[in-house]
């Protein structure tokens, strides 16, 4: 049975809440009004396309359930890559080689169009571009690795593959094999960056509600109205930007997706000593196995990382033992580890591992589908949605938008999914037991 998505009301201690700013402090909708744009989500991507069309003249009006960044927005990890989940083999194979190779340059300028919003609404969002590393676990998947840095060398890119040694300087670990460096690759803080996009669209025009909830969706005289608890709004064009956190809103949307829960650790600040060891080049990381894994250093000394609990159902204690372990395996310097605290949030993810623009109805567009992927996505996609509204043609889209496929059986779909996880994790694990067996670095 596919339970009703639960979290925190409140967004929880990240460790992005100390330096993201203040809450906005935005009032609730109350009483009848009216818009050209409705946009439904105060995420990344709601903002963006709030930001977008208030730009472009629309008058817009945004409604979010709890607070701006509030759902994945204000609780990933601040990764800002320049890709989508696909080698650019993969893509133009899938959208053919006009749409595909647009698709491979917007995701790439996408790092560049949040800089620029960055620098263009002055938000203080901690962004700096040290690049992100990627590190291998197996031959495959540096193999695979090595094919994406020679895509992107031969096209003259700022991209190189480390080699064992080099990955254990770059990293402070010689526990893979190799790695990718790509130097287009950026952090930020997620809270302060989407809470400046918002503000940003407010000093454009838009008005942004807080702790309204859209509780019904309907088309009356050739208006979209849309109810709240206290009021109501009617517009000519709405976007449904919740992504994981989608309702019932638009029969079968939420069937589109699986909605994971992930798990977001934050340590107490390390000693200096052990600091300097850890990623002294201050790039974010991942690495190729299966169960997401994404590291980074903060400026206070604290270390990020993800790991593993349960993705399903209320909020459950994280699998301490695992996550612990993989850590303490990849940073053995860091001794015994201190957890300062803990978060979670939900993913939209789908059978093909990317993002999605739906055409509900005429004047209707969902945009879902993160699968851990969205800081810069989601940025641009909301650009994209604003353009839509301005009557860019279908043919200019960087994503086409494309009817909604609902999930086979997806009502049965979080065992299926839990039973993945522990395969991923089992596979994950034989795979790492065989790197260990393999000789490591010696400095
Ligand atoms: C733990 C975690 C780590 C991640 N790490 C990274 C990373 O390092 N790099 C990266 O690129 N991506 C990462 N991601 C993915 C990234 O966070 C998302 O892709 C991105 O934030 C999605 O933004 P969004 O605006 O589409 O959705 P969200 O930020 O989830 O916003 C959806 C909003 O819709 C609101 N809403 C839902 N229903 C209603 C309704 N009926 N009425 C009004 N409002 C409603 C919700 O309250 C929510 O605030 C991570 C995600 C998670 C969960």
């Amino acid at each position: 049975m596919y339970l009703p998505l639960q979290d925190d009301e409140k967004l929880p201690r990240t460790a992005f809440t100390a330096k993201g700013g203040a809450e906005l402090g935005l009032s609730e909708l109350s009483g009848a009004q009216s818009a050209d744009v409705l946009v439904i989500g105060g995420g990344i991507g709601g903002c963006s396309a709030a930001l977008h069309a208030a730009e472009a003249g629309s008058k817009v009006i945004l409604l979010e359930a709890h607070k701006i960044g509030w759902g994945a927005s204000g609780r990933n990890g601040g990764h800002v890559a320049p890709a989508t989940k696909h080698d650019p083999d993969e893509i133009i194979a899938r959208y053919g080689t006009a749409a595909g190779q647009r698709l491979i340059d917007a995701a790439e300028e996408a790092p560049k169009v949040v800089a620029d919003l960055i620098a263009r609404h002055e938000i203080d969002c901690e962004f700096s571009v040290p690049g992100i590393v990627s590190a291998a676990h197996t031959p495959t998947a540096l193999s695979s690795m090595a094919k994406r840095v020679d895509y992107w060398a031969s096209r003259g890119r700022p991209v190189e593959m480390l080699d064992r040694r080099q990955a254990a300087a770059t990293i402070g670990s010689d526990y893979y094999l190799g790695a990718w460096l790509d130097r287009r690759g950026a952090k930020l803080n997620p809270l302060a960056y989407v809470r400046g996009l918002a503000s940003a669209a407010i000093k454009a025009g838009a008005t942004l509600y807080e702790n309204t909830k859209a509780l019904n969706l309907t088309k009356r005289t050739g208006k979209w109205v849309v109810k709240t608890p206290q009021g109501e709004v009617r517009a000519d064009t709405v976007f449904l930007c919740t992504n994981a956190y989608t309702d019932n809103l638009w029969p079968g949307l939420r069937q589109t997706i699986v909605s994971v829960r992930a798990f977001q650790f934050m340590t107490r600040p390390l000693r200096d000593n052990v600091l300097k060891t850890i990623l002294p080049g201050g790039q974010p990381m991942t690495d190729s196995r299966r169960l997401l894994s994404g590291i980074r250093l903060h400026s206070d000394g604290r270390l990020q990382f993800g790991g593993q609990g349960p993705a399903f159902g209320p909020q459950g204690e994280p699998a301490w033992r695992p996550t612990l372990g993989r850590l303490q395996k990849i940073f053995p310097q860091l001794g015994e580890i201190e957890p300062d605290f803990w978060w979670t949030g939900f993913m939209a993810m789908n059978s093909d591992n990317s993002w999605h623009i739906h055409e509900l109805s005429s004047g209707l567009l969902a945009m879902l589908g993160c699968n851990g992927r969205g800081v810069a996505l989601a940025t641009i996609y909301g650009r994209e949605l604003a353009r839509y509204a301005h009557g860019a043609p279908a043919s200019d889209f960087v994503l086409p938008p494309t009817p909604p496929r609902r999930i086979f059986a997806h009502s049965m779909v979080e065992p299926f999914v839990s039973g993945l996880i522990q395969y991923y994790a089992f596979r994950d694990a034989v795979e790492i037991r065989r790197l260990e067996r393999t000789n490591p670095v010696t400095s």
